[in-house]
This record gives structure tokens, sequence and C-alpha cells, in this order.
């Protein structure tokens, strides 16, 4: 459900009144800063980009302390959005006989791209105490596979795996395999990134998005973090890298207004953690089970029963859910909308959950 309806393309019409919080959106949209940065340098759109794009990755490399410059290959790329360079890191290290492990659940662009590249996508379930990753379980899933795809925090959970673990797995995976860590919803969390782990030299490559919580799903920027040699990669994909399209110049600006705004990440790091608090509470008052430990804008709450069925009653009431994963079928994941929206979620879980009144 919500405006993707699903598939990239495809455009699902709701009532112009539903509450949207299916998919783990940023109610908040872009911040002051990048919507005033916008204006500049669209008028520059007459001309391609010499001076937003370079200004975006240099200042994201200092910020983590990348090697930029001249004569420098720098380790990061700017792309519009996550998911395509996600495609990219996950698809040139992937082949029939080097498969991926990935999470269960997981984000299933992680599945996908091994079924595209004709290979098996190793689920491994979550631990079903902390819903972090198993690493160790990963590690013993398979001698050889191509890489091993991590979500940190985790969508659908939320949740998260700690640093040391990630490094663990860095540290013993077997040679010739790359850790992808995808830190679209990093933000919201309070762990240490493992960026430093690129520069490092070591063989990892990072995703990081403006879509979530800088609220630019619409706008598309997002970045891959990595040794330039598994960058290069990237190519053996798309032919050409340019293929995806280079990132607007408009995008460029906002992403680096937000990137150089101070106060944006802290706050709305705040101002999720107090909705989603204030949601969780409300769940534990009715009694509902959710899984616990979200660090991000999103959360799964078990109804007991389908979950789609769920999911479709919530739509009657105008207030759009997330999906439901094939490992937990009675959980429908929900994003964290605005207190206002959080409300609506509440009135109408409550009808949903009790059935039609007499
Ligand atoms: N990775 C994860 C875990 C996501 O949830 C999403 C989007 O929901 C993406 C990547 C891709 O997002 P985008 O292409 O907007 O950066």
């Amino acid at each position: 459900y919500g405006r993707r309806g699903g598939d990239m393309g495809e455009f699902r019409p709701l009532p112009p009144d539903t509450v949207i919080i299916s998919s783990n959106e940023n109610p908040l949209g872009p911040a002051g800063s990048a919507l005033a940065a916008m204006m500049p340098a669209a008028k520059k759109g007459g001309r391609y980009d010499k001076e937003y794009m370079p200004a975006t990755i240099q200042t994201i490399s200092e910020q983590f302390g990348l090697p930029y410059g001249p004569g420098k290959t720098p380790f990061v790329r700017l792309y519009p959005g996550s998911g395509g360079p996600l495609d990219m890191a996950l698809m040139s290290n992937i082949s029939p006989d080097k498969p991926l492990v990935c999470g269960d659940p997981t984000y299933e662009q992680g599945p996908r791209a091994a079924a595209t590249m004709k290979t098996k996508a190793i689920m491994v379930p979550l631990d079903k105490t902390t819903w972090k990753y198993d690493v160790k379980a990963m590690l013993a899933a398979h001698p050889s596979p191509g890489a091993y795809y991590i979500v940190n925090p985790n969508n659908p959970t939320g949740t998260i795996t700690p640093r040391e673990d990630i490094l663990w797995l860095i540290q013993n995976k077997p040679a010739g395999s790359v850790v992808i860590v995808d830190e679209a919803y990093f933000h919201f969390s309070n762990q240490e990134s493992v960026i430093d782990q690129v520069a490092a030299g070591k063989d990892v490559i990072v995703l990081r998005t403006f879509s979530k919580i800088y609220g630019m799903a619409g706008v598309r920027a997002g970045f891959a973090f990595g040794r330039p040699d598994l960058l290069a990669k990237f190519e053996t994909v798309t032919a050409s890298d340019r293929q995806l399209g280079s990132i607007s110049l408009i995008a460029a600006a906002m992403a680096h207004a937000s990137l150089t705004d101070k106060d944006l990440v802290p706050l709305r790091r705040k101002i999720n953690r107090d909705t989603l608090d204030d949601t969780l509470s409300f769940l534990e008052k009715h009694n509902y089970k959710y899984i616990p430990g979200s660090q991000a804008n999103m959360f799964m709450v078990d109804v007991n029963r389908p979950g789609r069925e769920v999911q479709a009653a919530m739509l009657q009431e105008k207030v759009a859910i997330g999906r439901v994963w094939p490992a937990l079928p009675t959980y429908v994941r929900v994003t964290v909308g605005t207190p206002v929206e959080m409300k609506a979620f509440q009135t109408a879980f409550l009808k949903v959950m009790n059935g039609p009144s007499q």
C-alpha cells in the first residue's frame, strides 16, 4: 500500500485524507535549510552541475575522514537515492555460485537482487530475543558467499545490530566476499556507524539515504561508501555508473544543505523517538505485542491474525499502514508519522482490532 503500491512506477491513488504511514517516509519533509537551498540552485539549473555534487561529496568525505581532492579517487559516490547503488553493490558481488546471505525478515531488495542474479538468498533468522542479526549463523550459512547484507537498523523491525557484531563478521568472513551495510535508518538510532571500516580499507560497502530522517524520499539523494575498487565494480552491473542518471543539482544542493544543518538530525531523532514511545505505550496499555527495540521510524505489531487482513481493514479506516513479511505473517509494519497521524492510527487500530461496535 502507499504511493508506490509496492512496485516502482505503479501509482495507486488513495483518498486524499488518508493517513500514510506505510513507506517509512518522513512526514516532516525536507528541512527548512534544504528548502532554502533549492531556489538558488534551481537558478543555476541551465548548466550541468559542477558545484553542488562535488561540494556534497567533499562535505561527506570530510565528515567521515575519507580521502577526497585533486588526484584522489573518492570513497563515496552520490546517487539519486540509495536503492540504485544498493542494487549495484549487491549485484556486482553475487552470482550463481556466490549467493547472498541476509537476515529474515529484511528489506526485500536484497533477496530481489539475488533472484535477478539467479543466485540464492540465504535467509538467516534474526535473533528472536534481541532481534539483531545473528552474525555467527550468517557466517556458518555458506562457505563462500558473494555478499552479506545487513540493514542497520533493520527494516522492517527497526532493531539494531551492535557495531561489534558487524566488525566480527567483517573480521571473520571468507576472503572474496563483501559486507554490505544498509544504514538507511541509521540517523534515528544511537549507534556508531561502520563507515570508518571503509576508510580502513575493509571489504565493506555502506549505503546511506536522504529519504528517511532528511525527509527527501521524493527528492532522491543517497550515498554509497566503499573502497574505490569496490565502487568501480558497480560498472560491471550497469555498464556505466551513469546509467542510473546523475543526481539533479537541486537534489544535490538540498542534500548539501541538510548535511551541514547541525540541528536537523538530533531534533528529528528526538521527535521520532517521542512519537514512537508514545505509540508503543498505547500498544502496551491495550496489551498488544510488538517487536521491542526499534531505533528507527517504524515498528512491528502482532495483530494475531493474518496481517494483510488488518492492513486492508485499516485502509478502510483511511489509515495506510505498511506491509507484512512472510517470516512474521501476523505482524504488520507501521511507520512513525506525526503525533496527529499516530492518534488517527490508534483510533483506527482499536476499531479494527475490536471489530465493529454493536
Ligand atoms: N534501504 C532500505 C533498508 C530501505 O528501507 C529503503 C527504502 O525504503 C531503501 C534502502 C531505498 O531507499 P531510497 O532509494 O529512497 O534511498
